[in-house]
């Protein structure tokens, strides 16, 4: 079977993805934060995994006394598996013995707790609690069996199959298959994400039953199985069938979960139908419901989509989880139909929204990314957990601690997303300084990208002559590759042999970027970028104590570089209060202009409270 170290690994599709065991992440940006992912993430969520009882639950389900120990929320299990996951990945990645010491001292206690018919959680059926698959709508067991297995997945791909959380997996999953099939227990999980875990175990195992009950759950959604709850039933994707939907609605992490399982299934069953309805409604979101950064998903109080183009910078959710799951379709996307435009948005949302949520020192995390900070952001207790949106800047620890380990997993298994193999060769995908090698082909990347517009691609070893793809973003007018114009979308250089260089350019001076006029909140403003950083302004900036929202900018003055950002010209809005804010007049800018630093959006809220903003309006 498959078992290349791939976060993702479909049997078949235009482009194949190339294990981490071939390709590695040589320093740079993303080298930086897969050293701080080891160094601090991983270590810091264990840490309050540990302090805030997590872990412990499955030791008091064990001695019986889980009733009057349980601390977290109902799926607080799912974050265990998906720190295990991170770790995982980071062990194939590293060979890290510690890690997988870990992994193993966790999976032993999981193991332990695990029923005789594979039934395992800790919130439920056990003395003291509520029956088992008593509460569909909100009590996650599926999900949690969905990381679980997604742990299991990456210690298959990672050579450690006869892992001890690999045994529970597979016994979770025959459970799974066994209790919710046709004709048994007909329900679907709240929160999507078994189905997803199940299409790729069955890629591991070759069990058919796994990827059918997959395709089960996908359709068996959307007829009313769940319980009408105060948002509806679009909230948990169960308002109409799969296959009706023509966009990504409600609960943006479990629209984006359950479209990354339904590419999986159409791909393993040549459902081209499913594949076809999938790439609509990601395409559709990508066209109208996704922030400039990437980010998904515009309502706080069901941390759900909103209409198209109702995406207001101030009330952006755009939880870290829901960019995560926006890769991980656009990736499938990309594998399926080999469209390396999909490494667009991948890359928009990593440099974005991945690389946005962890503080500088990895002890800190953004649950929901907003583009508008009005008030001054305050700084969280570093011991003290908080509510999961409620932080102003980046917090230590949520009581809905989803979106750190999430990160956790994915800068681990990052270099899984680089590049892919094509039928006649090599496509990057990403760029920053690697080394991929590939069955008969050595290559290297060398660049400071994305602070250097310089992409030197060097050809060590080919044993044939193969073509060389290179994603060129949308925003990459005026590309070259060795010197003559590039087109943004695919650049292929035929031929390439040992000892070649390939020299990709991209422009990376900042750039105006405007909103379609139908994103009422923010017409009128701009944003500038610098080529795949959004930037903004934060108040730290700024001269006096001025707030950014007493900010004009003025885009006929141009915008310069400066450092990792830009620098525009603005000016003072008169803030001096007229007791009622409409007129015949719009707030007219005063005094001298000033020169206002953008910096890139991923690193704001690093210096202490500050209001930030990424539209700015004009004058
Ligand atoms: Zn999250």
């Amino acid at each position: 079977m498959h078992t290349a170290p791939v976060p993702v690994a479909p049997s078949t599709g235009k482009a194949r993805p190339i294990g981490i065991d071939l390709v590695t992440i040589d320093g740079g940006f993303w080298g930086e934060r897969q050293q701080l992912n080891v160094d601090a993430i991983i270590p810091h969520a264990l840490k309050w995994e540990t302090k805030v009882g997590w872990i412990d639950n499955f030791v008091h389900t064990l001695d019986g006394t889980i009733a009057e120990h349980r601390h977290g929320r109902e799926f607080s299990d799912s974050d265990v598996y998906k720190l295990i996951e991170a770790m995982a990945w980071e062990v194939g990645r590293t060979g890290d013995t510690e890690l997988d010491a870990e992994i193993e001292r966790l999976g032993a206690m999981i193991e332990a707790v695990q029923r005789e018919d594979g039934y395992l959680n800790t919130n439920f059926d056990n003395p003291g609690q509520e029956p088992r698959y008593t509460d569909f709508e909100w009590g996650h067991e599926l999900y949690c069996y969905g990381h679980l297995i997604q742990a299991a997945v990456a210690r298959i791909r990672t050579g450690h199959r006869e892992s001890s959380i690999v045994r529970v997996a597979l016994r979770a999953a025959d459970h799974v298959v066994t209790e919710f099939a046709d004709g048994a227990n007909e329900k679907i999980c709240g929160h999507p994400e078994i189905e997803v875990a199940l299409a790729e175990l069955s890629r591991e195992t070759g069990d058919p039953r796994y990827l059918e009950q997959a395709r089960l759950f996908i359709d068996r959604r959307g007829h009313e199985v769940l319980s009408d709850i105060e948002w509806g039933r679009s909230y948990y994707q169960d308002d109409q069938p799969y296959r009706d939907a023509d966009a990504l609605v409600g609960h943006a992490v479990r629209a984006l979960y359950l479209t990354a399982a339904a590419v999986d299934v159409a791909v393993e069953t040549d459902d081209a139908g499913l594949l076809e309805i999938a790439r609509r409604q990601y395409d559709t979101a990508l066209a109208r419901r996704t922030y400039l950064t990437g980010g998904m998903g515009s309502h706080h109080q069901d941390e759900a989509f909103g209409d198209d183009f109702e995406l207001p910078p101030d009330r952006s959710y755009c939880e870290t989880c829901a960019g995560i799951g926006s890769i991980m379709v656009a990736w499938r996307l990309l594998l399926a139909t080999g469209e390396l435009g999909y490494g667009d948005v991948i890359e928009r949302t990593l440099y974005n929204i991945v690389a946005a949520s962890p503080a500088e020192d990895g002890k800190g995390f953004f649950y929901s990314n907003t583009l508008h900070r009005r008030t001054p952001a305050t700084a969280a207790d570093p011991d003290v957990q908080v509510p999961r949106a409620n932080s102003s800047l980046r917090a230590p620890w949520f009581e809905v601690s989803c979106c750190p380990t999430n990160v956790a997993r994915t800068l681990a298994s990052l270099a899984g997303y680089l590049a892919v193999r094509t039928d006649d060769g090599v496509a990057i995908v990403q760029y920053g300084p690697s080394t991929m090698r590939l069955d008969g082909i050595s290559l290297r990347v060398e660049t400071g990208y994305p602070y250097d517009p310089e992409v030197r691609v060097s050809i060590d070893e080919a044993e044939v002559p193969f073509a060389l793809d290179l994603r060129i973003p949308a925003w990459a007018e005026g590309a070259t590759v060795d010197g003559s114009p590039a087109a943004p979308g695919t650049h292929r250089v035929d031929g390439v042999s040992a000892g070649d260089v390939v020299v990709l350019r991209l422009p990376l001076e900042p750039r105006i970027t405007r909103p379609d006029s139908r994103i009422d909140a923010v017409r009128g403003t701009i944003a500038v970028e610098r080529g795949p950083f959004v930037l903004c302004a934060e108040s730290v900036d700024l001269p006096g104590d001025l707030s950014v929202n007493e900010l004009v900018v003025d885009a006929d003055a141009g915008v310069e570089a400066l450092g990792a950002g830009a620098v525009v010209r603005g000016r003072r809005l008169s803030a001096a209060d007229a007791g009622w804010p409409y007129g015949d007049e719009a707030g007219a800018a005063t005094g001298e202009s000033f020169d206002v630093p953008l910096i890139p959006y991923h690193s704001w809220a690093n210096r202490g409270p500050a209001t930030m903003r990424v539209w700015l309006p004009g004058s």
